[in-house]
């Protein structure tokens, strides 16, 4: 990147694009929930779209969903746990649509329960696919998105970016490196034009977080600290998932942006 020495008095701009046609975007976790809802979003914006996550069915319902919208799917059956298997996954988006324009890293699994029950296997599980995969899908996908010129990485934190909540010790560890990832790599990419960022969802009912919010007591009690008074919907997500992997943040790196109905400033006092 080179800049001409002089104050930029570009005033003559037009509205910027969130427009994504022609662009790639691949979405970890984009089979259900979050992941699925972010995928929707960019192929509303005209994105093609890959999918990768675990189970074959869920996949094949997710591709048949972003197919409907009007762009080209590919779907991509991967443990996101295991590192070559998270190479394979970028490898065969390239080969398939030619680029890599956008990755979405929403692949997550969570374990509620006390801190004396985590075994090392439960640690080595969730922070292999919580941040390693997140990680190595960005390592892979850096040099691709260089090689094109500009690339955006939209990695889905949590409110436990910035608070603690009881019983989710190892998620809460896993999305606290996911914030640190965001923001070293964030400037070791900017010079290449890669924006990294991340989405802070506070609380959405998808099927990780069912068994909470199918027990009346715990809804109400979340609720009632949530300006907004209604949990987060998938379709939350797609104002905040557009404008990172539009060009409408290319000067925005290393940011989060909390999407939570209002809980994290509320404080956690009642609404
Ligand atoms: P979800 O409905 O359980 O979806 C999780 C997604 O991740 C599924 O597509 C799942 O597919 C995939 N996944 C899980 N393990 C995987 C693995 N080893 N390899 C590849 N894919 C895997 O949960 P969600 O609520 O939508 O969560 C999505 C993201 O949002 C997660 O990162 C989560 O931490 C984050 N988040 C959720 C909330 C919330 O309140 N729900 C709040 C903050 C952040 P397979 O199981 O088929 O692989």
């Amino acid at each position: 990147m080179s800049f001409e020495r002089k104050m930029p008095m570009d005033y003559d701009f037009q509205m910027p694009s969130f427009r994504l046609d022609g662009r790639v975007a691949l979405v970890t976790g984009g089979s259900r929930g979050l992941g699925l809802g972010m995928a929707l979003a960019l192929a509303h914006a005209g994105a093609d779209i890959a999918i990768a996550s675990r189970t074959a069915d869920e996949l094949a319902a997710a591709e048949e969903m972003v197919r409907a919208i009007g762009v080209r799917t590919l779907i991509l059956p991967t443990d996101v746990g295991d590192v070559d298997a998270v190479r394979g996954m970028i490898g065969k988006t390239v080969d398939h649509f030619g680029r890599l324009d956008i990755l979405v890293n929403a692949a997550g699994i969570n374990y509620r329960r006390p801190l004396d029950t985590f075994t090392p296997q439960d640690w080595d599980t969730l922070m292999a696919v919580n941040l390693k995969g997140a990680f190595f899908a960005c390592q892979e996908a850096a040099p691709v998105m260089r090689r094109q010129g500009k690339g955006k990485i939209i990695n889905v934190g949590s409110i436990v970016f910035e608070i603690s909540i009881p019983n989710i010790a190892l998620y809460t560890i896993s999305k606290g490196g996911m914030r640190q990832m965001t923001r070293a790599l964030a400037i070791e990419l900017a010079k290449d034009n890669i924006n990294v960022n991340a989405i802070a969802p506070g609380r959405f009912w998808t099927r990780m977080t069912d068994a909470f919010f199918s027990v009346p007591d715990l809804y109400e009690s979340a609720v009632s600290v949530i300006p907004m008074g209604r949990p987060g919907a998938p379709s939350d997500l797609a104002g905040a998932t557009v404008l990172l992997a539009s060009d409408a943040s290319d000067y925005i790196t290393g940011q989060t942006i909390f999407v939570d109905g209002g809980w994290l400033v509320n404080g956690g006092v009642k609404a």
